[in-house]
């Protein structure tokens, strides 16, 4: 073992347990238990749905969303959600490293034929940015930039404001808080971009970002993010 390694061990990315420099970044238990979506999806949005009849789900046919269509990899449930607990909020920004490289292995097809000019990690707020230390929407950017060799721009837009807590709003006041949220500091030249966050659970952030980009000349604009909410 080497020095560094006592000192800091590396940690599986989905139940923290340390492992071996074999093992990392995922525990051999994990590698077992965890398993990325299979079956069928929502065309839109990718979550997991009950028939291959259907091709939304149903808040993609409830909704009209301005993000033309997504991808996750992991159903948001058990060790992911506690894994991605622990990368937002409890310092290990090292689990973005496994993150990109899942979405590098289930989400690049995607990405070859949506052709992005640019990655834009969901911004937080810079309260929050410096109680945590890092974007976590960043980390998981700027692994996938480097992989896919696009540009990540985390600079056009902003998270201006703390927003009141979603859950006490009725839909209509969550979209109006969200969209005061965010604004765009300087203007875009791309025409093709797609947004990288943690989590999709309704899809309001993604959505707010996308349609500011498209108020302001963005034509296409994709989601990725590691994980996802069940569908109804
Ligand atoms: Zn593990
Ligand atoms: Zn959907």
């Amino acid at each position: 073992m080497k020095f560094l390694d006592i000192l800091y061990p590396k940690r599986c990315a989905l139940c923290d347990c340390v492992v071996s420099g074999r093992e990392h970044p995922v525990c051999l238990q994990c590698r077992d238990e965890v398993k990325p979506i299979t079956g069928p999806r929502c065309l839109r949005c990718s979550k997991p749905i009950d028939s291959d009849e259907k091709e939304f789900c149903l808040d993609c046919e409830r909704h009209e969303f301005s993000f033309d269509c997504g991808f996750a990899v992991f159903l948001y449930c058990g060790k992911i959600k506690a894994s991605i607990a622990r990368y937002k909020y409890g310092g290990r920004q090292e689990y973005g490293r496994f993150y990109g490289e899942m979405l590098n292995l289930f989400a690049s097809s995607y990405v070859t034929s949506w052709k992005p000019e640019a990655l834009i990690p969901v911004p937080v707020h810079a309260g929050k940015l410096s109680k945590r230390g890092y974007n976590q929407a960043k980390v998981l950017a700027d692994v996938l930039g480097k992989i896919w060799d696009i540009p990540v721009d985390s600079r056009s837009m902003k998270r201006r404001k703390k927003t009141r807590a979603q859950k006490n709003l009725d839909p209509a006041e969550r979209r109006r808080n969200l969209r005061e949220a965010f604004t765009l500091v300087q203007e875009v030249r791309y025409k093709t971009a797609v947004l990288v966050d943690d989590i999709y659970t309704t899809g309001s952030t993604v959505d707010t970002l996308a349609r500011l980009l498209k108020e302001h000349g963005v034509e296409r604009v994709y989601f990725l993010t590691v994980c996802i909410g069940r569908g109804l």
